[in-house]
């Protein structure tokens, strides 16, 4: 199995909402704002090959929205998914299975283009996974999440016959190395892979822990839908990460792709930092 880094690029979402109940004058020191009061996050997919599967962990926030969509996030940067796949030999059409952890349109909107006056599946070989909880969660949205979950991302996975389920039960349809935890505060039943690789466990984080600054406990997205879950599962996530020395992935840090970590007199907190070709 190989695994491989994906920058889809960077985009920019207000740094208060990113760090909930924690002042700016702390979070200005993590992620330091613009003017605007906002901050720089990456969009980092996960690709993995493995034997005649090449699966790819989230697709970034995609190009098929209009300027005044655009206008909100500030797309920043030289990096794109075709020009990252690239970099290791690889093309959209090779990608075999799209892993899409929840559909929030930072993590979905790359997994459908404009073709002509249609949308369609940007990769077109691939089967796309959610599933059924999350799927019906998403397309009957509250009114506070509503605006992370675009009809225009979501709907034409299922038109186009690519869509497939996770099935709860019967465990994993990929290889005994690809494991999945589901968590629940954020959205409901977002799932995060947790992949052996190398004798080590990697684990991508997507929104429970969007950066190394929202490791300590109290540091939770205002964007989550129930906040006090998110801090039982990132206190039981922690837990575990560090007692078995878990590689975390990040898929927002703006900087670090990698860490492991060590508890702390002030709780756990990063270890080291890497880059995943360096895990
Ligand atoms: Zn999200």
């Amino acid at each position: 199995m190989n695994l491989y880094s994906i920058d889809t690029g960077h985009f920019k979402l207000d740094g208060g909402a990113m760090f909930g109940v924690v002042p700016k004058s702390i979070w200005n020191k993590l992620n330091p704002a613009d003017e605007n009061n906002m901050c720089s996050w990456a969009m980092r997919s996960l690709l993995i090959e493995d034997g005649d599967r090449l699966i790819l962990i989230d697709t970034g926030i995609g190009n098929k929205q209009d300027e005044k969509f655009f206008s909100h996030y500030y797309l920043h940067g030289d990096a794109s998914i075709d020009a990252s796949l690239a970099k290791h030999g690889f093309h959209r059409d090779d990608i075999t299975d799209v892993f899409l952890t929840h559909l929030h349109f930072d993590h979905c909107g790359g997994s459908i283009e404009r073709q002509g006056d249609k949308l369609a599946p940007a990769f077109k070989n691939a089967s796309f996974w959610s599933n059924q909880e999350h799927w019906d969660w998403a397309t009957k949205p509250n009114e506070r999440e509503k605006a992370s979950f675009l009809k225009e991302n979501i709907l034409p996975i299922q038109e186009s016959g690519q869509l497939k389920f996770i099935p709860r039960e019967e465990g994993i349809p990929f290889s005994n190395d690809f494991n999945i935890r589901f968590v629940f505060g954020h959205t409901d039943s977002m799932m995060l892979p947790q992949i052996r690789y190398k004798d080590k466990t990697i684990v991508y984080m997507a929104d429970l822990l969007p950066s190394t600054g929202h490791i300590p406990i109290p540091y939770v997205m205002a964007y989550d839908m129930f906040p006090l879950t998110t801090l039982q599962e990132k206190k039981s996530f922690l837990q575990e990460a560090v007692e078995n020395n878990y590689v975390l992935f990040f898929e927002h840090d703006p900087v670090t792709e990698c860490c492991t970590l060590q508890l702390t007199e002030k709780g756990i907190r990063v270890a080291d930092t890497f880059r995943l070709a360096d895990a």
